[in-house]
């Protein structure tokens, strides 16, 4: 998707007076759009399609609720480097041990810092946890739901961010960063 098909996006969810659309529209835009763009347009043909100002000004504040997202997934990785994961592991000490290092994997990898608070933890978790980790089974499974619980939650949150009222998060995209399978 190109930066003006984002851009359109919101101005589509405006024309259509489609609010419950703009929380995951400018969502995106927060994800891919330069601030630059966000605040100057980008070209689309001979015209220049820009955000409203309000749209503009939704973005940029959004950074600090998009901020609290990233630091309360960090949490869920240091508490499990602090106290361990699952009740049901038999391995606690290397466990915890190796949740440990997953925050600074995962530091390291900026995962905390991405524009995209919800989009880049599928890949890295099967790579760096599932692939190629140190937890045990039960660990391993209490991290990912963890994770994707959380993820689901804060997807939620998104209206608040936005400052749109009637945000629905039952949507494909609340679906896709949340499977139904929390009970495996
Ligand atoms: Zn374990």
């Amino acid at each position: 998707m190109e930066d003006k098909d984002i851009i359109g996006a919101v101005c589509l969810a405006r024309a259509a007076n489609r609010t419950s659309w703009l929380p995951a529209a400018l969502y995106a835009c927060n994800c891919y759009i330069s601030t630059t763009d966000i605040l100057n347009g980008v070209s689309l043909g001979p015209e220049t399609i820009r955000l409203e100002v309000a749209d503009q000004i939704a973005c940029l504040n959004a950074w600090g609720g998009i901020s609290k997202i990233q630091g309360r997934t960090q949490r869920i990785f240091v508490l499990g480097g602090v106290k361990g994961l699952s009740t049901q592991c038999t391995t606690h000490k290397s466990c915890t041990a190796a949740c440990g290092c997953l925050v600074l994997l995962a530091i390291d990898d900026y995962m905390f810092h991405d524009k995209n608070p919800f989009g880049p933890w599928d890949t890295w978790m099967k790579e760096l946890v599932f692939d190629k980790g140190k937890l045990c089974s039960h660990c391993r499974d209490h991290l990912d739901l963890e994770l994707k619980k959380h993820l689901r939650k804060e997807w939620k949150s998104l209206g608040d961010i936005f400052g749109v009222a009637d945000w629905s998060p039952q949507t494909k995209d609340s679906a896709e960063v949340a499977p139904e399978d929390e009970n495996r």
